[in-house]
């Protein structure tokens, strides 16, 4: 293998970002991702609790782009939004890996588990009942390679385990009792979920803080890399959506949010959440979004 572990994060950190995750992997992490690959290694889906936004977030991943990593560097054999089957024949998929594959898959989640009751959250049916994803997820996890969460929901909770949730709904984490590989995020950028698999496949498991995220990308503080930071050491505060100057004053959580958001950009890293003026929601960081409530309101930090 050509390229090295401590290679392969220098091209996630610093100046190499702004030029993007596409250009950095263009042409040598492809290439070492193809030939590191040849077994294709077979990852399952599993759509908890959720609104879909993850999947559509890793779909809009441009290089390399969906299509060159669900063909030519993993085999996906369950993914409810992508695949042909349905009904029975896509669930004997879920089936057959259980029985079959133990220790040879990755289960990746995206949602909360709802652990009040089997009522919540069915994934195909059995005598007429929906089997709950609880029970698929106890299970597909047992005879997992290793276990991934894809998003806020599925990380810590989310909005469907947020104040007055009557499901039960946790993350995957929390619901199993077993180490997970998190990556948060409402939706998480598709670098981080590319980027953490990329890492798996040819280097093993990620170092991770101790919320069970990939530092790669969330070790640092959103705060300490903003545009906008010098404004706010100068006091500089924004009074409305549309001024310039640091969004503090307007409930911009960045100063308690880690990840790397500033330097690698969303949207084929054209732009940010504090770029376009919104503020940072704290999207990342476990409890949202209650621990971010009320949303326009600042945050204590510093003693503010
Ligand atoms: S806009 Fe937000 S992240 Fe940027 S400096 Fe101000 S408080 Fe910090
Ligand atoms: S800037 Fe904040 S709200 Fe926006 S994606 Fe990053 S962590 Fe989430």
């Amino acid at each position: 293998m050509a390229l090295t572990r401590r290679e392969f994060l220098k091209m996630f950190s610093g100046l190499t970002i702004t030029a993007g995750f596409s250009q950095a992997l263009i042409p040598e992490i492809y290439r070492v991702m193809v030939e590191a690959s040849e077994t294709k290694p077979a990852v399952l889906w599993l759509d908890g609790m959720n609104c879909t936004g993850c999947s559509i977030s890793l779909l809009n991943s441009v290089h390399p782009s969906i299509k060159e990593v669900l063909l030519e560097i993993i085999s996906m054999g369950f993914h409810p939004n992508i695949m042909a089957a349905s009904g029975d024949l896509a669930l004997s998929v879920y089936e057959d890996a259980i029985k079959n594959k133990k220790g040879q898959y990755y289960l990746i989640v995206e949602g909360a588990i709802p652990a009040a009751s089997g009522k919540y959250c069915g994934i195909g049916e059995r005598d007429g009942k929906g089997i709950p994803a609880g029970e698929w997820v106890t299970r597909l996890a047992d005879s997992a390679k290793s276990i991934i969460a894809v998003g806020q929901c599925a990380s810590y909770g989310g909005i469907p385990a947020a104040a007055g949730n009557y499901t039960g709904a946790a993350g995957v984490q929390d619901y199993l009792k077993k180490p997970v590989i998190n990556i948060p995020g409402c939706p998480p950028h598709p670098d981080w979920i590319v980027g953490t698999i990329v890492h798996i496949l040819l280097y093993g498991m990620p170092e991770l803080d101790r919320y069970g995220r990939p530092k790669m990308f969330f070790g640092k503080c959103i705060h300490d890399n903003c545009e906008r930071r010098k404004d706010f050491d100068e006091h500089k505060f924004a009074k409305h959506f549309s001024e310039e100057g640091c969004l503090y004053e307007l409930g911009c959580k960045g100063p308690v949010t880690y990840g790397d958001c500033p330097q690698r950009r969303w949207n084929n890293h054209v732009n940010w959440c504090v770029q376009s003026g919104a503020g940072c929601r704290g999207c990342t960081e476990p409890g949202w979004p209650d621990n971010v409530s009320p949303l326009f309101e600042r945050v204590p930090f510093n003693g503010r």
